[in-house]
């Protein structure tokens, strides 16, 4: 199995030009480079460390590993930047569009993808924004902005558990 770990990664895989069915990609991937990933986090800081295995399949690929990075991403209590590790588990079929419908095994997600060429960076950057958490919050409210808290909680910004999400509804 041709092993890429201390070589760039391939931006691009066309796997009908693999010489063998097996291939693991590991390495770094700029986090910078994906506009979509950009737009949704307050920074990028740290590359992307990809470790993903593909195997050939009759149709597309099966692409399992792990990918991880930190992203700066808004804290919902203060609305500081918290870091949070991010780093999903891939489990998916990539296909090819040109290919046709292909059969999605149990826990594995589809990745379909325009023309013969899979874009690495694309993939791993869907597979991030899937993985980003709803509500990013400071581990413990110790390490939230306090003033920030006190500042939001006098303009009623902050919600508890006893107001009522409707509330808003019967003001106008
Ligand atoms: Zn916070």
């Amino acid at each position: 199995m041709p092993k890429m770990a201390h070589s760039p990664l391939p931006e691009r895989l066309n796997f009908q030009a693999f010489p063998d069915r097996d291939l693991v990609l590991a390495g770094q991937m700029p986090a910078d480079s994906m506009p979509r990933l950009r737009k949704a986090v307050i920074s990028t800081g740290s590359s992307v460390t990809v470790d993903l295995q593909l195997v050939r399949e009759r149709h597309g690929c099966r692409v399992d590993g792990k990918i991880a990075c930190t992203l700066g991403l808004r804290c919902a209590r203060c609305l500081g930047e918290v870091q949070v590790r991010v780093s999903p588990h891939v489990r998916l079929i990539a296909c090819s569009s040109l290919e046709g419908p292909t059969e999605t095994p149990e826990d594995y997600d589809l990745h379909e993808y325009e023309g013969h060429d899979l874009e690495l960076a694309r993939l791993v950057e869907d597979e991030l924004l899937l993985a980003l958490p709803l509500v990013p919050k400071h581990e413990d409210i110790s390490l939230c902005d306090q003033g920030m808290i006190a500042w939001l909680g006098s303009k009623g910004r902050v919600s508890g558990p006893a107001r009522n999400p409707f509330a808003v509804l019967k003001r106008s």
